[in-house]
């Protein structure tokens, strides 16, 4: 706990500094810091975060007590810069009073302006400044935010509108007036009084006219609002402990609002949109700071050529321009040099992009803050290379400045932004895979794929997915569905395809038979509109414009600085040629999962899949899986050849069988025609696969161990494939996975089976190839006996998706049924399923990589689970010592900023 409670600034001196944020808030430590490198803002002082601790601590009278002298004194120095008095009426100080945390929560605590008015103040201001209107205006404003922030008069009903804005609404419709600014001197004066009155009544408790007791007032209150209720939640989402607290900056006003050589504004050192490098604002001449925010009146461009590409977009010309909505560049030149002066040097100060707030007063520049401005992924990439370029940052800052996350949104296309400001919300689901996409609904896989063929872009609308989707997920912009997590099947497919999808929004109601979905209350039908944010889960009623991404040279560069400094290697899962290309190109190192069952999306396969699920005897999967061999083995040649030269990781089949299955008639009946039995027959056997719980049934090695000839076959295929590569020239690396392990003897059984194949394919080619066979480590029991399994595995991959589901005992399909309420209550912070939970199931993680590594030192590990592509996530990898983490294609470039940031955090 500091001793020192209040630090001054003013006047080029300054007691706090940049770097003194935890004890200032962000904010009083750079209105410190702007005093002492030369920048004009107007005197004031910060009482510190611990205040307001002890604030709850001790109370009202305690703390004011603690800090009387010394914000007297604070007072006193403001008043000798200013050369004004507060409360006195002849040459009155008005104050702000701001609030400020070290991290920066917009809007979530309280702010009171205009501070030290009352009646006398108020008259002698007129006095003073001949200007009437401005003085009960900001009189008025003052009474309301003092009434609302201070003396705590809300609305009685949640529903019940704010009580300030009835008398107002009144007030206005008694003249017949509909802006608050067409009021006049009479009727403000009137406002003024009528708060007064209505505080009273309210509340029971009466406005302070002495400026000293309105100051108290409002410190206090301001140090109790960091226990708002907005504020407590917003530090819940971001982390933020509450016993941080925030501080309090009181600051001498100062008026854009005193005349036509007043003016107020906003503006950034770049473009936060583009990155550009171009200074940029809006301003009003003769306004208060709310009303560039509020939008009662234009606000005007800060630069000229800002002001002539606004211009060019509203179809004004340019003497129109010039004539009516002048820069500041041209209509305030001598000021707009000084700001642009002062803008250079706080982001060459800061070293980073600046977002600052300004006033003119009667030709006077004030500066009332600046901070790190917020931007968009392009422009944070753009930005932190450009700088970089500048020479005004190194390459590790350059590379910790960019948020991996936000690298999303420079890899899928994108809403327009103005046509987004105006769509209507339907509905949310889970963000399942990421991107914007926009088309007409249809209900079916096929349908998806005719209109695609006929020229429409369409929306899938589905309870869940099935693998038979697969083409209709690919034809369409994007998916939704009723059901399923972020590792349902639809997720995972639209991830690897970097198709925009949401999924799991439980608010849907879909009909298959009358093709329409119910959303919102509202019936939707085929061939409607609807757009889907696959970012943020949100839902939106008819068409809204995307457009596609475009990588710029500055990513690419990122991107190369990003291994530089990483250990951890970046691979991707893959599944078809396709999909590695993709990844190869966004530097993926090699393929860390391949789901073989994924391949048997296709038309022809599925037959021969099923035929082998459905055979009843050894003999008619032998017959169905010498149908499949071909086609895997092509599969397999596909993607080893996209990889050439560079891992790829095959596993064996997996997945519950009852997924593959055909459960309508149709299909059946198809099948019973391809396999000449009759219906009953199939029917009996689809029958006998249903499971109580798949998830937990017979999947995984659990089928190869049943069914020795699917290994067999699969591994003829994945080496068959690898000798043909090899005798061509190529460098084919495959590498043969076994899946859900729980026993060291389960993998030992797999592995017999995949060698002795390999031998007979080697001396059927007569080629030796090196290749490793390896496990997932997914059952919480094989995470427990790693060093026993790494006796035999040559390598583990973390399937974190199952060891999810299997350490937390929430079926991953299922959990969109529970998720949101123990989100919106706590249980959860997150969702176990997307951000790997480190202290569960990262725990078994990390020590299955430790025992593991005891028994084989050079044991390589990496990570396959949905987590492979999830920023913290991928960086607990990296500091636990795995060689590589996989993901889909587009979230690679994701993957490698985090996973060199994680190397730089070490
Ligand atoms: C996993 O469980 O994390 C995994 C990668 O396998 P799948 O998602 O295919 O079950
Ligand atoms: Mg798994």
């Amino acid at each position: 706990m500091s001793e020192k409670r209040v630090y001054t600034f003013g006047n080029g001196k300054a007691e706090g500094r940049a770097d003194m944020r935890n004890l200032l808030g962000g904010k009083g430590a750079n209105l410190a810091e702007m005093n002492l490198i030369g920048v004009p803002v107007p005197p004031g002082f910060t009482i510190t975060t611990d205040v307001c601790t002890e604030y709850f601590e001790k109370g009202h009278d305690a703390v004011v007590a603690l800090l009387k002298d010394d914000v007297e004194k604070a007072v006193a120095h403001i008043e000798s810069l200013m050369n004004s008095k507060f409360g006195d009426a002849e040459n009155p100080l008005l104050v702000s009073v701001r609030s400020g945390a070290r991290a920066s929560m917009p809007g979530m605590m309280d702010t009171i302006l205009n501070l030290g008015l009352n009646d006398e103040v108020a008259a002698g201001m007129v006095e003073k400044t001949g200007n009437a209107h401005f003085v009960y205006d900001s009189y008025r404003r003052f009474v309301q935010m003092y009434g609302d922030v201070v003396l705590e008069m809300k609305p009685e009903n949640k529903e019940d509108i704010d009580p300030f804005e009835e008398i107002i609404e009144k007030v206005k419709a008694e003249r017949g007036v509909k802006l608050d600014k067409d009021l006049n001197v009479e009727e403000l004066k009137k406002l003024v009084t009528l708060f007064k009155e209505a505080i009273k009544t309210r509340t029971g408790k009466a406005f302070p006219d002495d400026p000293i007791e309105q100051l108290w007032g409002a410190i206090c209150a301001v140090f109790r609002s960091w226990m708002n209720e907005r504020a407590i939640l917003y530090r819940k989402m971001e982390g933020i402990p509450d016993e941080w607290g925030t501080a309090v900056s009181v600051m001498a006003m100062v008026f854009g609002n005193m005349g036509d050589t007043s003016a107020t504004g906003v503006c950034f050192s770049r473009d936060a949109a583009t990155g550009e490098n171009l200074f940029n604002g809006e301003y009003l001449v003769n306004a208060q700071g709310e009303d560039v925010v509020a939008g009662i009146r234009t606000p005007q461009q800060i630069t000229k050529i800002g002001s002539q590409r606004w211009a060019e977009r509203a179809g004004i010309s340019e003497e129109d321009r010039v004539a009516n909505y002048p820069s500041m560049e041209e209509a305030m030149p001598e000021i707009y040099k000084q700001l642009n002066e002062i803008q250079d040097k706080l982001e060459h100060h800061y070293h980073d992009m600046q977002d600052m707030e300004f006033t003119v007063q009667e030709g006077k520049l004030w500066f009332l803050q600046t901070r790190n401005g917020k931007r968009t992924g392009t422009a944070m990439v753009k930005i932190a290379m450009d700088l970089l370029h500048e020479g005004m940052i190194d390459e590790k800052t350059a590379i910790m400045r960019c948020e991996p996350q936000k690298l999303d949104e420079l890899l899928h296309p994108v809403f327009d932004k103005v046509a987004l400001a105006q769509a209507k919300v339907l509905t949310q689901g889970l963000p399942a895979s990421p991107g914007a996409a926009c088309g007409q609904i249809v209900f079916h896989a096929d349908d998806a794929e005719s209109w695609h063929d006929d020229g429409h872009q369409v929306v899938m609308v589905r309870i869940e997915t099935s693998p038979e989707d697969l083409a209709g997920m690919s034809a369409a912009e994007g998916i939704l569905t009723a059901r399923g997590g972020m590792t349902s099947h639809a997720a995972v497919v639209a991830r690897g395809m970097g198709k925009c999808c949401v999924s799991g929004a439980g608010g849907i109601n879909v009909d298959y038979k009358s093709k329409t979905v119910e959303i919102d209350g509202k019936v939707f039908h085929e061939g409607d509109y609807i757009s889907l944010n696959g970012s943020t889960g949100q839902v939106y009623e008819g068409k809204i414009q995307t457009k596609a991404a475009e990588l710029s040279g500055d990513f690419k560069e990122l991107m190369d600085l990003c291994d530089k400094y990483t250990k951890l290697q970046v691979r991707t899962n893959a599944d078809t040629p396709h999909d590695a290309q993709v990844a190869r190109a966004f530097g993926a190192k090699g393929i860390g999962l391949t789901r073989t069952e994924h391949m048997f999306f296709d038309d022809k396969k599925i037959v021969a899949m099923r035929e082998m699920i459905l055979a009843t005897n050894a003999e008619g999967r032998e017959k169905a899986l010498a149908k499949l061999l071909p086609y895997q083995k092509a599969d397999f040649k596909g993607i080893l050849e996209a990889m050439d030269g560079l891992s790829v990781n095959i596993r064996l089949l997996d997945p519950p069988l009852h997924e593959f299955v055909p459960h309508d008639l149709a299909g059946q009946e198809t099948m019973a025609k391809e396999m000449g039995v009759d219906l009953k027959t199939i029917q009996q056997r689809v029958a006998s696969l249903a499971e109580n719980n798949p998830m937990l049934g017979h999947r995984g090695c659990r089928l190869g161990i049943t069914f020795p000839e699917i290994t067999a076959m699969q591994t003829r295929a994945i080496l068959s494939a690898a000798c043909e590569l090899k005798k061509e020239g190529k460098d084919p690396k495959p590498e043969i996975m076994v899946p859900l392990i729980g026993t060291v003897a389960e993998f030992k059984q797999q592995k017999e089976i995949i060698e002795a194949t390999a031998k007979e394919v080697f001396a059927e080619y007569g080629v030796e190839l090196e290749f490793e066979i390896g496990t997932m480590i997914e059952i919480p029991r094989a995470a427990l006996t790693a060093d026993t399994i790494a006796s035999e595995a040559q390598y583990f991959s973390f399937g974190t998706n199952d060891l999810t589901q299997m350490t937390f005992g929430y079926s991953r399909d299922d959990i969109a049924s529970f998720l949101p309420v123990y989100l919106d209550k706590k249980i959860l912070k997150v969702d176990p399923f997307q951000v790997l939970d480190q202290e569960g199931v990262g725990q078994l993680v990390k020590m299955a990589v430790e025992k593991g590594h005891k028994v084989r030192p050079n044991l390589r590990t990496g990570i396959c689970g949905e987590h492979g592509g999830e920023p913290s996530s991928v960086k607990f990898c990296a500091k636990i010592g795995m060689d590589y983490a996989s993901c889909s294609p587009f979230r690679v470039p994701i993957a490698r900023l985090a996973a060199a940031q994680g190397a730089l955090e070490e």
